[in-house]
């Protein structure tokens, strides 16, 4: 794989550069709320401003289902882009120092599954540039024009934070440091499953909380009450509950409550009665999961233990977070919501080794899935 910094030692003056980022941020009311994604990029985009390339900027944001949304419009995120780098970035049309092209989503070619038609709209887009970088980590899992048909088509390099994202997941996957302990949460179990097997065979306790553990409570035969559950997933999780033996973790208390709501009664219990729902892992269990990463020296961290979201049920999240900070390892977040968990709960972003801003491609790279985006620029 190229990189930003070979490409630089080639020299970029005069030359137009294309780069993809992944500037899909939230938005509250019309307004960005978090522009972390915006943030991360910056460094990639100075380095070539400084090299003298003009540098054409390109995104996705949101799901617009291949045609023009202006609620999903780029826009915005142009001023803002604009205000970080403290020079004007041009929309739509590209002039100048920095611009940023209009929503690559807007046109159905780029996330199509025909060659032929992302191959087009791969076309288009090179024909505005002499280079290609890719910086969008958060992207590099799709096999979309932007990520993928584009980098066959004019040298390719990985920008400054593919080239780290893809270090931290080496470090977890090649020779990683033991004792080896996987934090698992959030709410889909499915999603999660291939890299709980993957990860099986390297981590040394995989850690269990979030809303997926009520399916494998379900598998153990324990009361689960209306809890989250993946009916079809339950034998799945049996078996890899048998193959695991000691190495799975699952919580031993958990805060139920007698409606998804902030006033919602709650009580810790060992299994949820009829008619409540698990919404935390209970303080028993932050212990638990303190002392199994207590001498940890690789922790991977993905999913919330809890919904977070709802101040009566982040103390699973909060504390379990704050027993990775104390981690004198290589401890990395990889996770939309986890990384919005750190942020939301206060917790000192700087205490982690890494933080992902790719939740699904760095899962992916963790079952050791080919990710086309990479692929590309490894040609
Ligand atoms: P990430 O984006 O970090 O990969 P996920 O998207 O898998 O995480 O899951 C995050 C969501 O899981 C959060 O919105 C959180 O509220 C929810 N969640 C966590 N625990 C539970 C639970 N016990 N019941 C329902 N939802 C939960
Ligand atoms: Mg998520």
């Amino acid at each position: 794989m190229k990189t930003l910094d070979q490409l630089l030692s080639e020299g970029v003056r005069g030359r137009r550069v294309l780069l993809r980022a992944d500037l899909n941020v939230p938005f509250k009311d019309g307004e960005i709320s978090d522009d972390g994604r915006i943030r991360t990029v910056l460094p990639t985009i100075n380095a070539l401003r400084e090299a003298g390339a003009a540098v054409i900027v390109m995104s996705h944001l949101g799901r617009p289902k291949g045609k023009p949304d202006p609620a999903l419009s780029l826009r915005p995120v142009a001023e803002r882009l604009g205000a970080l780098l403290g020079t004007p970035v041009s929309f739509e049309n590209p002039s100048g120092e920095v611009s940023l092209l209009e929503n690559l989503r807007f046109d159905p070619r780029e996330t199509s599954k025909d060659d032929a038609e992302r191959a087009e709209f791969a076309g288009e887009l090179v024909a505005l540039a002499d280079v290609y970088v890719d910086d969008a980590f958060g992207a590099v899992h799709r096999k979309h024009a932007s990520v993928y048909d584009v980098a066959f088509r004019r040298p390719a390099y990985a920008g400054y934070l593919v080239v780290r994202e893809v270090e931290v997941l080496k470090r977890l996957t090649e020779n990683p440091e033991h004792p080896y302990v996987v934090v698992l949460g959030g709410s889909k179990v499915s999603d999660k499953l291939a890299v709980i097997e993957a990860l099986l065979t390297k981590a040394d306790k995989l850690l269990i909380g979030g809303g997926m553990c009520f399916t494998f409570f379900k598998a153990q035969g324990k009361q689960i009450g209306s809890s989250l559950l993946q009916e079809e997933m339950v034998e799945t999780c049996a078996e890899l509950l048998a193959r695991a033996g000691d190495r799975i973790v699952l919580p031993v208390d958990v805060v139920a409550a007698d409606k998804f709501a902030a006033e919602a009664e709650t009580r810790v219990v060992q299994e949820v009665p009829e008619g409540w729902l698990g919404l935390d892992i209970g303080p028993e269990s932050v212990r638990l999961f303190a002392s199994k990463l207590d001498g940890a020296k690789t922790v991977f961290w993905n999913g919330p233990m809890g919904v977070f979201e709802i101040e009566p049920f982040a103390a699973g999240t909060l504390g379990v977070a704050e027993a990775i900070t104390k981690v004198d390892g290589f401890t990395v977040v990889g996770g939309g919501d986890s990384a919005a968990a750190v942020r939301a709960l206060g917790i000192d972003d700087g205490a982690f080794g890494h933080i992902s801003t790719g939740g699904g491609a760095s899962l992916e790279y963790l079952e050791g899935k080919v990710l086309p985006g990479l692929s590309a620029l490894e040609k």
